[in-house]
């Protein structure tokens, strides 16, 4: 727990938050500012700001949940997001996933998506790179 994150602060029922779903490990909530109609977020109850800064069993908790509260909506078209970073749009150093309900072009999540061109040299020489890097 960290004493001055909003998002430990829900977790401890010192601000109050429209709660969705709870267990040991994680939390759901309705987001405060929703992009859309049921824009949600899941977080784990451990504190870290980055989703390298929490244990698996917790992340593994976090998307079957952002799922059920996507089928309790009854959404068809919606995007699950999680930000690290300030640069990557993270605001609450707290890790959550969002999930937005995609219902129209105007409401839910904008997304820009600067592609660059495929160079398949570059490609190859990072796949190498990683394999070799990857923790199993
Ligand atoms: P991010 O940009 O990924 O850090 O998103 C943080 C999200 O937390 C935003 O969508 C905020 O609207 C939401 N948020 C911030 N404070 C609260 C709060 N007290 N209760 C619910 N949602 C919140
Ligand atoms: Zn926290």
């Amino acid at each position: 727990m960290s004493a001055n994150c909003i998002f430990c602060k829900i977790v401890k029922n010192e601000i109050p938050a429209f709660k969705l779903l709870e267990t040991p490990k994680i939390l759901a909530f309705l987001d405060i500012q929703p992009l859309s109609r049921g824009h949600a977020l899941v977080i784990p109850k451990t504190h870290g700001a980055k989703l390298h800064d929490i244990p698996d069993d917790e992340l593994s908790e976090m998307l079957p949940v952002a799922k059920k509260l996507a089928t309790a909506l009854g959404v068809t078209d919606y995007n699950i997001l999680q930000n690290n970073g300030r640069i990557a749009h993270q605001f609450v150093d707290h890790v959550h996933v969002h999930m937005i309900p995609k219902p129209n072009e105007t409401e839910g999540l904008g997304v820009k998506w600067p592609m660059q061109d495929t160079d398949m040299d570059k490609l190859k020489a990072l796949h190498e790179e990683l394999k070799s890097k990857i923790e199993n």
